[in-house]
């Protein structure tokens, strides 16, 4: 079976067998040059010493899963100055060596976790037809090579954390592009500094105000401006109207509590005054009628009566205390 447009190869490789599986599709593939080169020697040889089978994933073809088992040949290298006597032939814009997935295969499961950023790229990978982990999405992205520094005239600098509370790492961000443009293990002077000196264009440097990354400045970029950078300005001023804030409303409290106190200070004392006592004779009711003798049991009941209806009895108001105890005498 010669090469279908719907699973395109490269040159020199040719499909041999489809089978239909539960899981997607078994394509048998070999390649078909008859030469290969000596990876050490670049010598084209002819000489077929046998052959292998690898089994790849490659890109899903339909929605469906695509497995790759490839055919691969070792031949015999004939340069006698080489040192190796047998090598496989390589197939460089196919799929690595010792690879379990194609370079396509590869590059889409990059773009997956580009742009899912890790989240929710596996269940997107298996509903595209691709079968991957989250690891793998992530040492994808970790294996894309670094960009190149470049000239970085406004540098910004600070920590965050590996471990919240245990390790702490340093962030160096390209404030022009708003890129981030490296990551150190850690947050000492020495190595933020040993970093800037790989930049002698480096201009300003924004920064917390904590003392090592200032250090790291003055050692690895002397010539930079130090400037504290907005975010710890912010927190900073912050931090402080938050403190003035709570200093003022404490005092605010302090105040409206004793104004509280003072208001009801002089009702509290009238009306303890004018409470009669259980004994009689402390307070002023028991003493305004101190002078008719003791006061009996109908005579308290009415005093409190007229103490919850807000007349008191020694102020002369007796006419409804009259009718009360006279109540009262006949009930009993
Ligand atoms: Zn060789």
């Amino acid at each position: 079976m010669e090469r279908t447009p719907l699973l395109p190869l490269p040159e020199g490789m040719r499909i041999s067998q489809i089978q239909v599986t539960q899981t997607g599709l078994l394509i048998s593939v070999s390649a078909t040059h008859p030469t290969s080169c000596c990876p050490l020697c670049a010598c084209a040889s002819s000489s077929i010493k046998g052959h292998y089978r690898r089994s790849l994933r490659d890109v899903p073809c339909g929605g469906r899963q695509v497995q790759l088992a490839l055919t691969v040949r070792k031949f015999y290298c004939r340069n006698p100055l080489c040192e190796r006597q047998v090598f496989t032939e390589r197939l460089p814009d196919f799929v690595e060596p010792w690879a379990r997935m194609t370079m396509r295969h590869s590059e889409q499961i990059t773009c997956i976790g580009l742009a899912t950023c890790g989240k929710g790229g596996t269940r997107l990978a298996t509903r595209l037809g691709m079968h991957t982990s989250r690891p793998t999405l992530l040492r994808r992205i970790m294996d894309l090579p670094d960009p190149p520094l470049g000239s970085i005239l406004y540098l910004g600098i600070d920590d965050f954390a590996l471990r919240r509370g245990g390790r702490f790492g340093t962030i160096l961000v390209n404030l022009e592009s708003h890129r981030v443009v490296d990551l150190l293990p850690d947050r000492k002077a020495d190595t933020a500094a040993a970093w800037m000196r790989k930049l002698p264009d480096l201009m300003v440097v924004s920064r917390d105000r904590g003392g090592e990354y200032a250090s790291a400045a003055a050692q690895g970029a002397p010539q930079a401006i130090q400037c504290a950078d907005r975010f710890h300005l912010l927190k900073n001023l912050r931090e402080a109207v938050e403190g003035l804030l709570a200093h003022h409303l404490a005092a605010h409290r302090k105040r409206q509590t004793q104004a509280t106190f003072e208001q009801s200070a002089p009702v509290w004392r009238s009306k303890r005054a004018a409470r009669p006592c259980p004994q009689g004779g402390a307070s002023s009711a028991g003493q305004a009628r101190g002078a008719s003798g003791p006061l009996r049991a109908g005579d308290r009941l009415t005093s409190a009566r007229a103490e919850s209806a807000g007349h008191c009895p020694a102020s002369g108001h007796w006419s409804q205390h009259r009718q009360s105890l006279a109540r009262d005498r006949n009930l009993s």
